[in-house]
């Protein structure tokens, strides 16, 4: 018995990117200009790679330029700067988007681990002592200053991505407006709007409360009038609070952590999870599954995204459409 409405992302996504490529066409027969986004990716992780090459895809398709910096693993802060700011000087470029994320963790922690077994084999001495101790400090913190400052270093008018403080900021402030909002979050919403999911009013759940998801997607509830709760690692009776809700999101990144007695018969649910799992019927040896346990849900909520082929490829539309409002904001082209 599956009961529930697909909420099937897929099309939606290639609806938005048909009609963002008749308006990039409007926009360059009427003024020349071609929208441009670049993309920063530093390391070699494979799913970063696969993102990236799936957005530089969609940008082809939809006749955005798209420029491409591959950086390697062990750049500095400076270099990364350094690209960030030729491209917010130019004029081709109405969006940047610096790939997260960044690597200078991972280094530090394989430095580190290292630097440790030598503690261990060797005789300590104190400057190894002293260098080590700086590493396992720096592990903890740079990785975080390292993306604060290269995300402060975008500037607001080409932050596609919606991650720059100010953009953030904006959007949790009554009475003010973001430039841009963040791609994965913006992608839910339209799901609600375009399949007529009245969201003023109601009780929302937003499950994880990342930066790049859960919390704008709370935000973004919030301004549309949903009253909202924030369910998170530490929150106690997490299916309790989730079952009172109108409308899910899930985005948490645990595979059928959602089980259909969460959901209050009749809600909607969105899952932004992408998790994968072992399946040997497969080729690759797994399947991607949601937070959500898909086949409890449908039998409970009135919709549901599908994963695949629900907010995943939302996001990349969000991504074009808000390259494309960049381009028509920075040439004042209506
Ligand atoms: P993060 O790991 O940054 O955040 C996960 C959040 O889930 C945290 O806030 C964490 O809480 C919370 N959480 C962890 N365990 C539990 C639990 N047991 N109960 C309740 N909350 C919990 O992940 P992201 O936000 O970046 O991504 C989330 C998922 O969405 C991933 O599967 C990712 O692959 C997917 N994703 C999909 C996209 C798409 O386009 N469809 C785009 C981006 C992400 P706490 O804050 O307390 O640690």
């Amino acid at each position: 018995d599956t009961s529930a409405k697909i909420i099937d992302g897929k099309s939606v996504a290639k609806k938005i990117r048909d009609e963002i490529t008749a308006e990039i066409s409007r926009m360059k027969d009427a003024i020349g200009v071609v929208p441009g986004l670049a993309v920063i990716l530093v390391g070699d992780r494979k799913d970063s790679a696969t993102y990236v090459r799936n957005k530089k895809k969609a940008c082809v398709s939809v006749g955005i330029n798209s420029y491409e910096v591959r950086l390697p693993e062990d750049s500095s802060d400076q270099e990364v700067l350094e690209y960030i700011s030729g491209f917010n000087d130019d004029p081709a470029v109405h969006g940047i988007l610096v790939q997260l994320p960044l690597p200078s963790n991972s280094v530090k922690y394989a430095m580190t681990s290292s630097r440790i077994k030598l503690w261990k084999d060797l005789n300590p001495n104190p400057i190894g002592i002293m260098k080590t101790t700086v590493l396992i400090v720096s592990v903890f913190l740079c990785q975080h200053m390292n993306e604060q400052n290269i995300l402060n270093a975008v500037c607001i008018e080409k932050d596609v991505d919606g991650f720059h403080p100010l953009n953030i900021g904006r959007l949790a402030m009554r009475g003010r407006d973001p430039l841009f909002v963040p791609c994965t979050p913006k992608g839910c919403i339209e799901l609600l709007h375009r399949y007529g999911v009245d969201i003023k009013g109601k009780k929302a759940v937003v499950i994880g409360r990342s930066n790049i998801v859960g919390m704008p997607a709370a935000l973004l509830l919030q301004r549309e009038d949903a009253t909202i709760s924030i369910v998170h690692s530490r929150t106690k009776n997490p299916e309790e609070i989730t079952r009172q809700a109108d409308i899910i999101i899930s985005a948490v990144g645990k595979p059928n952590m959602v089980r259909g007695n969460w959901i209050k018969p009749g809600a909607v649910v969105i899952d932004v999870g992408i998790n994968p799992v072992e399946d040997a019927k497969s080729a690759r040896g797994y399947r991607l599954v949601g937070d959500v346990c898909y086949e409890e849900a449908c039998k409970i909520a009135s919709a549901i995204t599908p994963v695949p082929g629900g907010v995943g490829p939302m996001t990349i539309a969000m991504l074009l459409s808000n390259t494309l409002s960049s381009a028509k904001r920075l040439h004042n082209f209506k």
